[in-house]
């Protein structure tokens, strides 16, 4: 199996996203999405490991309550950031989704 070097943040982060998006008052589009994460990831402490595909899932199972509060914190700020500032109109390539 291929061995990887992941930050476990990152996939929590977008974890607790899809899990938490439709609660969040903010456009789902493509760019603030992003730009929501990578508020979100600036903020947060990066876990790198070295792992195979196959053990990620099991590592982010890893992941405290406390740092669950944490990224959702984080991606409530980040939604009003986003929202007061969308930047989905100063690309034409953004896919309108909502
Ligand atoms: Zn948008």
């Amino acid at each position: 199996m291929e061995i990887v070097l992941r930050n476990l943040t990152e996939d929590y982060v977008m974890l607790v996203y899809n899990e938490i998006s439709s609660t969040l008052d903010c456009c789902k589009c493509n760019q603030c999405r992003l730009d929501m994460l990578s508020y979100a990831l600036n903020r947060l402490k990066p876990r790198y490991v070295v792992s195979s595909e196959g053990e990620l899932m099991t590592k982010l199972c890893e992941f405290d309550y406390q740092f669950e509060t944490q990224v959702m914190s984080e991606l409530t700020k980040a939604a009003k950031i986003v929202k007061a500032n969308p930047r989905h109109n100063l690309s034409e390539n953004t896919e309108k989704e909502n």
